[in-house]
C-alpha cells in the first residue's frame, strides 16, 4: 500500500517531552517489517504550499507561525517550542495528508502516517497541533473539483475543536467525535455530534457508541470523502487519555469505521492524530495495526497482500537518539 510520512523532519523538543516524535520513524520500519507497504511505496512529500494554508487559517496567525513570532501564550498554548524545523515538519505532515485524500480517491482507501492535528482552528494553532490537515486537505480537493461534501469522523481521544470551529459552519462538512468527557480540551468547539465517553469506557461500550455516531452521520450527510483520525491515545496505556481500550478492541474501532465507510461506497482518508504511551512501541503497535487494516481495504493493487498480524509480531528494539537540545 503507499503511504506518506515526514519522519526524518524532526525539530528540536526539550528532553523528556511527552511529544513521540520517534513514533513516526518506528511505525515506517513497522509497517514495512510487518509487509503492510514495501519501503518504496513509503513517500516523502515536499512542503505543502502556504496558500493551501491560507484557505484554512487567518492570514495573520501564518505570519506568526512562519516568522516564529508566537506570542509566549500562544506557544504555550500549542505545547511545542517553534523552530523553523517543526513549521516545516508541520507543512509536511500537511501534504501527506492532501497526497492521501487524493489516492483515497482513486483507491477507495489510503493513509498517511502523520496529520490528524485536529485542535488547530482558524485562528489558534494548539494542542500540538499547528496546522488543521484534514481541513486544508478537504479545501484541496474542493478546489480542484474533486470532492465537495465530507464526513470527518474523529476517534482521537481528545475532542477535535480545531476541526469543529474550522467545518462547523460549512454546510457540506459533517463532522463527529468521539472522545474522553473528561479531558482536553476542556473548552469544547461543537462538532456536528459529539459524543462523550465516560473516563474507563471499555471496548464493548466504545464500539456500540461508535456505531451509533456512525448511524446517525451516515443518515445525515453522503459524503464524497471521509477522514478518520485513528487516534491511539483511547488505548487502555495512554498517558494522555482517560478511557481503557485495549489494543485488539482499538484494530476493531478501525474495522468498524472502515467497513462501514467502504461498504456505503465513501472513500476513506486515515490520518495517525495522537497517542502517548510511556513506550512508544504500544502506540505503534496500534498505528501499524491501523495501516494493515486500511491496506487490505484498498481497492486492487498490492493492497490484497495479507500483512502478518501487527498485533502479534515481537516488537523492535527501540532506535533511541540522543536528545536534542531545546533551541531556536
Ligand atoms: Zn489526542
Amino acid at each position: 500500500m503507499e503511504l506518506w510520512t515526514h519522519d526524518r523532519w524532526r525539530f528540536p523538543l526539550p528532553a523528556r517531552h511527552r511529544f513521540p516524535i520517534d513514533k513516526y520513524p518506528l511505525l515506517r520500519a513497522r509497517v514495512v517489517a510487518d509487509g503492510t507497504a514495501r519501503a518504496d511505496e513509503i513517500h516523502e512529500t515536499d512542503p505543502v504550499p502556504w496558500p493551501v494554508l491560507e484557505r484554512v487559517h487567518h492570514a495573520e496567525l501564518l505570519r506568526r507561525i512562519r516568522l516564529g513570532e508566537l506570542s509566549v501564550r500562544e506557544e504555550r498554548g500549542l505545547g511545542l517550542p517553534w523552530s523553523p524545523e517543526l513549521v516545516e515538519r508541520g507543512r509536511r505532515a500537511v501534504a501527506g495528508t492532501l497526497a492521501a485524500a487524493r489516492h483515497a480517491l482513486e483507491r477507495g482507501a489510503a493513509m498517511n502516517l502523520g496529520g490528524g492535528t485536529h485542535h488547530a482552528g482558524r485562528a489558534f494553532a494548539r494542542g500540538y497541533c499547528l496546522f488543521n490537515d484534514v481541513v486544508a486537505a478537504l479545501g484541496d480537493l474542493r478546489a480542484d473539483g474533486l470532492a465537495e461534501r465530507a464526513l470527518v469522523v474523529d476517534c482521537d481521544v481528545h475532542q477535535g475543536d480545531g476541526t469543529a470551529d474550522l467545518l462547523g459552519p460549512d454546510p457540506h462538512a459533517f463532522t463527529v467525535s468521539l472522545h474522553g468527557a473528561r479531558n482536553y480540551p476542556f473548552q469544547r468547539i461543537p462538532s456536528d455530534l459529539d459524543i462523550d465517553l465516560a473516563s474507563g469506557t471499555g471496548d464493548a461500550d466504545y464500539l456500540e457508541a461508535l456505531d451509533g455516531a456512525l448511524d446517525v452521520a451516515l443518515r445525515r450527510c453522503a459524503p464524497d470523502i471521509a477522514f478518520y483520525l485513528a487516534g491511539a491515545d483511547p488505548w487502555e496505556g495512554d498517558r494522555l487519555g482517560r478511557l481503557a481500550l485495549t489494543k485488539p478492541g482499538l484494530l476493531a474501532r478501525d474495522e468498524r469505521v472502515l467497513d462501514r465507510l467502504r461498504a456505503a461506497g465513501i472513500p476513506v482518508c486515515v490520518v495517525l492524530a495522537g497517542g502517548y504511551a510511556e513506550d512508544v512501541r504500544d502506540t505503534v503497535d496500534i498505528n501499524a495495526a491501523t495501516a494493515a487494516a486500511v491496506a487490505v481495504r484498498t481497492d486492487g493493487g498490492e493492497g490484497n497482500r495479507t500483512p502478518t498480524s501487527a498485533l502479534q509480531r515481537p516488537r523492535a528494539p527501540v532506535i533511541t537518539t540522543p536528545p536534542l537540545e531545546a533551541s531556536g
